[in-house]
């Protein structure tokens, strides 16, 4: 069974209404490798009517109340709510993922993130300051966030920077990923009526686009979610008009496993962490390091449950996990898996594909103690391509953990608390896990370290990332 071509169309939400554009872009779905839908490939015109429709809107909106602007949210999330299953549907096919993974993000928007966001605030601070007088700090909003979204988890990482973008007041120009525009436009139609004009703009294009925003005067702020080398270019792009980003970047997550570790009751959750979503999560567990002396019984219990795992298309119940979402992605495994093999490394375990089919698979494949400085180890792999390594003391093991330009998230498992956070302690990333990796909260910060980002989403210090600090200094 494969997915004809959607009978839907999917517009721009610029200004509150749909913009029409010249040319449109074909959208693949990775499962077949057929085309999907086409969506709109907006020109230089189109963003510059977006922007100025946010600049438009941003003084009414800002000078709104919190509590008003909350109830507004609180309707877009509504609307949200109700095409959970259009919107999942969508996902499914676009993004290569099964129908209960494409759920699972809609809702983590919808059920989880939204709810806690609305309980939300940033609220003002006042005290008497010796030689100044009164002093009340706020923050405030900035005007036209850019938000940019890859392709991995396009609604999730979506939404999760435009809602928070405007419930602290500013205005928005979302820009989903090329590979993956459909669910978010789709989305945007439903709620555009739900949002005073020009407040939210939703914008599809190619690979122009990107820096058009990053580059454009009346957008303050960028926030970011993609490659590190991509972050690199908006950074230096948004120099020239000293706009603030938020950078959520690549990374290359380590897990050390405690010597000692029964690998029987974390094999399951080591294999998800590693391989959820086909590998192309920004903080999957991408080297494993295990005790030399426990490495034969977690690798045999790691490969036993891999065997268990199936690729195939997303509507295939029986996959386990789905296709690479996008060819040049398969592309990169691909070239990474050919220099692996040149190299003469040991694999513990590699999978099959599906056969007969043109969908864009990569086989789950475990690398067999390579070594930890090998490029292959050192870069991020983005897709089911996993290395696990020996150390023989755990100093060893945190000096190869934490020899990585990445710092995004880690890991440590095993049995003893005390222990397990001494070691978590040793770990040089944004979140350190234990006996877990992967997960996120609406409630708790998060971002990365070193080449993994600049700044960070979610809880309050994510609202006060997207205002200016301002300072009223009071004698009378
Ligand atoms: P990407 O950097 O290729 O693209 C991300 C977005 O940036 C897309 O919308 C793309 O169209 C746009 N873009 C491309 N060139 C641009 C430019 N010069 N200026 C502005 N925008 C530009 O990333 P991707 O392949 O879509 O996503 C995979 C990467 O994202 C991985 O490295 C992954 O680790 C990272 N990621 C990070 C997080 C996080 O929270 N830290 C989350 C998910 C993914």
């Amino acid at each position: 069974m494969h997915q004809a071509k959607l009978d839907l169309g999917f517009f721009n939400l610029v200004a509150g209404r749909r913009l029409p554009t010249d040319n449109r872009m074909m959208v693949i779905d990775p499962s077949t490798g057929l085309e999907l839908a086409t969506a709109p490939d907006i020109d230089r015109s189109g963003l510059d009517a977006a922007a100025a429709a946010a600049r438009t809107a941003f003084p009414e909106w800002s000078m709104l109340t919190w509590a008003d602007r909350r109830a507004r949210i609180a309707e877009v999330i509504a609307v949200l709510r109700d095409h959970v299953p259009e919107l999942s549907a969508l996902l499914v096919l676009e993004g290569g993922r099964s129908p209960a993974i494409a759920e699972w993000e809609v809702r983590w928007v919808t059920d989880l993130f939204a709810p806690l966001l609305l309980e939300q605030r940033l609220s003002e601070q006042e005290w008497h300051q010796e030689g100044m007088g009164r002093v009340i700090q706020r923050h405030v909003p900035r005007g036209v966030v850019g938000a940019i979204s890859p392709w991995n988890l396009p609604f999730m990482l979506s939404f999760v920077k435009a809602l928070p973008a405007l419930l602290v007041g500013n205005t928005v120009v979302l820009k989903p990923s090329p590979y993956t525009p459909l669910t978010v436009l789709r989305a945007a139609d439903r709620i555009s009526a739900a949002l005073p004009a020009g407040v939210l703009n939703v914008i599809s294009g190619g690979d122009e686009l990107g820096p058009w925003m990053t580059s454009h005067p009346d957008l303050e702020q960028i926030s970011f979610t993609g490659s590190t080398q991509t972050g690199r270019r908006v950074l230096g792009a948004a120099a020239a008009t000293l706009k603030h980003v938020t950078l959520e970047l690549g990374g290359n997550d380590p897990g050390i496993v405690l010597p000692g570790t029964d690998p029987l009751p974390i094999v399951e959750r080591l294999f998800q962490s590693m391989f959820m979503l086909s590998g192309q999560t920004c903080i999957g567990l991408k080297r494993l390091y295990v005790h030399e002396a426990d490495y034969d019984a977690l690798t045999r219990a790691l490969v036993a449950h891999a065997r268990t795992q199936h690729v195939g298309a997303a509507f295939d119940p029986s996959a386990a996990l789905g296709p690479i979402q996008n060819l040049p992605q398969l592309l990169r495994l691909e070239a990474a898996w050919a220099e692996i093999q040149r190299s003469g490394a040991r694999v513990l375990y590699r999978g099959d594909n599906p056969r007969d089919s043109r969908g864009l698979f990569f086989p789950i494949t475990l690398l067999d103690d390579p070594p930890s400085d090998a490029p292959y180890v050192r870069e991020e792999h983005f897709g089911p391509l996993r290395s696990v390594m020996k150390y023989r003391t755990l100093e060893e093991a945190f000096l190869k953990a934490n020899d990585s330009a990445y710092g995004l998230g880690a890991s440590v498992w095993g049995q003893d608390p005390l222990f397990l956070d001494t070691a978590a302690r040793q770990l040089e990333a944004g979140t350190v896990w234990i006996n877990q990796h992967m997960l996120t909260h609406p409630s708790v910060p998060f971002g990365g370290h070193k080449d993994s980002g600049i700044g960070v989403m979610y809880g309050i210090e994510g609202l006060r990332d997207l205002c200016d600090l301002r300072v009223i200094a009071a004698r009378y």
